[in-house]
């Protein structure tokens, strides 16, 4: 009998990240709307189905599209304009002084870029936190990404709202406005413990309970964020927050890089997740979260690049490699963060952070989120192990195809959705606007 499908995929490799991790060569993915129907190999597949349409991407390698676990998309605006300091004086005298300035427009711009680098490099999920969080999810849906995104939620007023409550109608307006759409998830998200109350932290944590949404929160990520929690709460951020009913399996805790083993057992008993985003954390010399500790007692971890002002990338397969590396040299032992463990981070882990079960792997029943690398390119022959090449060689740049939920989003060069040229005019032309906003 044959099967009728939307769409059949042809590729040299496919890396499926099923339970098996199994690798199928010479394999086809067979696609009907935004799921994946079928997987296995091309002469297995073909014959079965009859498809619309058929695409074949010659000698790829195809995985599952890449989940960046934290960002701050929009911030692609700032990118380099401020390196090479401390996190409290990065943030305090030279981001939030622009941001304050920031207009729905100007997000929405910098969201898009950020969808085209995304796209471009293999990402086709991700977790943002921003302000004017709105205009964010107006560029996921042009770009045609998935995200689960919030509205930072701070004690002071944002160019967002005058004032918190106001911020806390957001939330639900935003829920309201975007809760329909197939791509876009709203999450709760208070900005961290030093720019927020314990007020406000339990009512997000009722609003998150009452609309049945997930959190998502920067904790511990400096030695200098624990003292001065100790100082104003009596007590160290995990616990802190764990004593205001903020650990569930719902959470997500953004960096994690101050923590004790007591702590990380206590994250992995109460099911929260950690996104963890070591090029930031090095960058600003915030520290090294224990990913292998959290890893032994069960905690499920995810991998994020942070904003691009403090990375300078949003590029999940630099991501991975600097993950994989940072954690063997940190514990002097090769075999601490091998290759599978990190892809693993970058695709299922991502999926636990976004708290979305249909994405992360390629198998039937799954959202079609599929990238492809061109296994041509010098630095990805000979084929020996993908996920190797994925975690240790691929830079992003390989990526050939991006698709999301079925759709075609980048191909051979070429954005299908986004209008790139124009894209970069507008970008061009916001420079000055950022400059003027300097300190
Ligand atoms: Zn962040």
């Amino acid at each position: 009998m044959t099967l009728v499908c939307d769409l059949l995929i042809q590729a040299d490799t496919i890396l499926t990240q099923d339970p098996d991790r199994t690798v199928i060569e010479r394999g086809g993915i067979a696609i009907t709307g935004d799921t994946i129907t079928d997987i296995g190999t091309w002469d297995s597949i073909r014959p079965r189905y009859h498809a619309a349409k058929t695409l074949d991407l010659g000698r790829s390698l195809v995985m599952p599209g890449l989940v960046n676990a934290h960002t701050h998309a929009a911030m692609t605006l700032l990118r380099g304009v401020a390196d090479d300091l401390p996190l409290m004086e990065w943030l305090t005298k030279h981001i939030f002084p622009v941001e304050q300035h920031l207009t729905s427009e100007i997000v929405e711009l910098g969201a898009l870029l950020a969808c085209a680098e995304m796209t471009r490099f293999g990402t086709t999920a991700f977790c943002d936190m921003y302000l004017l969080e709105d205009a964010t999810y107006r560029a996921v849906d042009r770009a045609g990404l998935r995200a689960l995104g919030g509205e930072g939620i701070f004690m002071f007023p944002s160019p967002a709202y005058p004032d918190t409550n106001r911020g806390f109608e957001i939330v639900r307006e935003l829920h309201e406005k975007w809760k329909a759409h197939p791509r876009i998830r709203q999450s709760v998200m208070p900005h961290a413990i030093y720019t927020t109350t314990p007020e406000i932290l339990t009512r997000c944590r009722d609003i998150a309970e009452e609309l049945t949404l997930p959190l998502h929160i920067h904790l511990a990520e400096t030695a200098s964020e624990t003292r001065q929690c100790l100082e104003t709460h009596g007590k160290r951020p995990l616990q802190y927050i764990h004593e205001l009913g903020l650990l569930t399996p719902q959470t997500t805790l953004a960096h994690c890089v101050d923590l004790t083993d007591d702590e990380i057992a206590l994250i992995a008993e109460t099911g929260a997740v950690v996104a963890h985003n070591p090029e930031s954390n090095m960058k600003l010399a915030s520290g090294i979260a224990d990913v292998p500790g959290m890893l032994r007692h069960g905690v499920r971890v995810s991998l994020g690049t942070d904003g691009a002002a403090s990375n300078n990338a949003l590029n999940m397969f630099t991501e991975m490699t600097s993950c994989a590396l940072l954690h063997k040299v940190h514990g002097m032992d090769p075999t601490s963060a091998p290759a599978q463990v990190v892809l693993d981070m970058a695709t299922l882990g991502g999926a636990g952070a976004l708290h979305l079960n249909s994405v992360g792997a390629l198998m039937p029943g799954m959202q079609a989120d599929i990238i492809a690398l061109d296994l041509d390119a010098p630095n990805l022959l000979p084929l020996h192990n993908p996920v190797s090449h994925a975690v240790y060689a691929a830079t992003g740049a390989e990526v050939c195809m991006t698709m999301v939920a079925g759709e075609v989003l980048y191909n051979d060069g070429a954005y299908q959705k986004i209008d790139y040229p124009a894209l970069v005019d507008e970008v061009r032309s916001l420079r000055d606007w950022v400059r003027s906003h300097l300190a």
